[in-house]
């Protein structure tokens, strides 16, 4: 029997990083960076107005107040997107809107709220007045963002491995980057089997029960950042289950649930053994003891547990790891926590993922059962905030122990 630990290790080893493609920005959000991205140019580009108002040398209004305010004729007028005409001729303002290039010379801007303009004047091909009165002083570089105060061009602003993120995309966009480098999406196929399944959108028959497994594995593999693929249902038999790991030959890996325990393991393995291998492991792990893995044609098999707690645990403890390996992220990314044990919980020895709810007590987090932790009641995870792992070895776990959990984000 294989501990979590070197099964998980022997199937990493099989897996390395995907190819990198090239993506359209706009469909990059999500994607794993592939490569660092450096600045090519100042974000921003150029030194700019902070706001509407009056571009001036700081020098020159240093006088202005309230009460003495200093009287400047206007030299120009810089609506954002334009360039200024000239440089500002000294003891002149020009008025100047929020992003627009400050003109060479200025050194400051004077909000128009310190002015006699108004700023419901403020507008594009409004009059431009004679000149302006200033009523405050500024210090020299108020009101201007400086070039590259932002990010300097040449500066890294992402590294290769992350998860691009909404203002991620928005800076490569500020960075004039169309086409993003991010490792290529893994392919999963997803098969259920079993004769007794139906798809959740046929009513209910006698002796039958819905596919569980099949959504909310596709919905894990979306979660890691992987294309899921479904299969659809195979029944009991090797044919059937050939048939759909042929259509499958192509993913980068296939998994399927159920029909691995010791007494149904034949109709699977025959299926997946006629072009690839198969071993059957016992990992000391509750819920989900049995673990196919191997391969159809090359492509990496998991066979999973049938029962819906046991697949997705699995999935969650083999499965996730092997995908962010294809990804190029850490293995080891799922969040974890620790938390106090709020009530005696029991194990069979195996290392245990519980299923908890985690309440907060004052900056203590404190786990409870979800209730019955049958493998087959899926009601367990869908009531827990995360998986408390149970060692090896430790049947009871005593009040106040503190032991780590897998939190679930939006994934589980
Ligand atoms: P098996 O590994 O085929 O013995 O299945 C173990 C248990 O999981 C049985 O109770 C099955 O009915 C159940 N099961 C298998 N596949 C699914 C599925 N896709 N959705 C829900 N339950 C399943
Ligand atoms: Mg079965």
């Amino acid at each position: 029997m294989y501990s979590v630990d070197e099964a998980l290790a022997r199937i990493l080893e099989i897996f390395s990083p995907l190819p990198t493609e090239r993506v359209r920005l706009e469909d990059a959000y999500g994607r794993i960076l592939a490569e660092p991205v450096q600045a090519a140019h100042d974000l921003p580009p150029f030194p700019n107005s902070a706001l509407d108002g009056y571009a001036v040398r700081a020098a020159e209004v240093a006088a202005a107040k309230a009460e003495t305010p200093v009287r400047l004729p206007v030299s120009g007028d810089i609506p954002a997107g334009s360039l200024p005409a000239m440089p500002l001729p000294s003891q002149t303002a020009m008025r100047i809107m929020t992003g627009a290039p400050l003109p060479e010379g200025a050194d400051a801007v004077v909000p128009v709220e310190q002015t006699d303009d108004a700023p419901s004047r403020f507008e594009v091909n409004s009059t431009l007045p004679e000149s302006v009165l200033i009523r405050a002083a500024v210090g020299v570089g108020n009101g201007v963002r400086q070039g590259g105060e932002d990010v300097r061009q040449g500066a890294v602003v992402l590294r290769a491995g992350r998860r691009l993120r909404a203002a991620d995309v928005g800076i490569l966009a500020g960075l004039g980057v169309a086409q993003v480098p991010v490792v290529r999406r893994p392919v999963v196929a997803v098969l259920s089997t079993g004769d007794e399944l139906l798809p959740p959108h046929m009513p209910l028959m006698a002796g039958k029960i819905h596919d569980m497994n099949s959504v909310a594995l596709c919905a894990l593999v979306q979660a890691v950042g992987g294309v899921a693929r479904f299969m659809g249902i195979a029944a009991d038999s090797v044919e059937a289950v050939y048939s759909r790991l042929e259509a499958a030959a192509d993913a980068d890996m296939i998994v399927s649930t159920a029909g691995v325990s010791v007494g149904t393991l034949d109709v699977v393995k025959e299926a997946v053994t006629r072009r690839g291998t198969l071993s059957l492991w016992r990992v000391n792990m509750r819920p989900g003891k049995p673990l196919a893995f191997g391969d159809f044609g090359g492509v990496p098999f998991f066979g999973l547990p049938g029962n819906p707690v046991s697949a997705l645990v699995t999935f969650d403890v083999f499965v996730r790891p092997a995908l962010q390996k294809l990804l190029g992220i850490p293995t080891d990314a799922a969040p974890q926590r620790t938390a106090e044990v709020g009530e005696v919980l029991h194990s069979d020895g195996r290392r245990t993922y519980a299923r908890v709810k985690l309440t907060r007590q004052a900056e203590r987090l404190i786990a409870f059962s979800t209730g019955t932790q049958s493998s087959g009641a899926i009601s367990s995870l869908v009531n827990a905030d995360g998986l408390l792992i149970i060692p090896e070895g430790m049947t009871e776990v005593p009040i106040g122990t503190r032991l780590p959990v897998r939190l679930f984000d939006q994934d589980m």
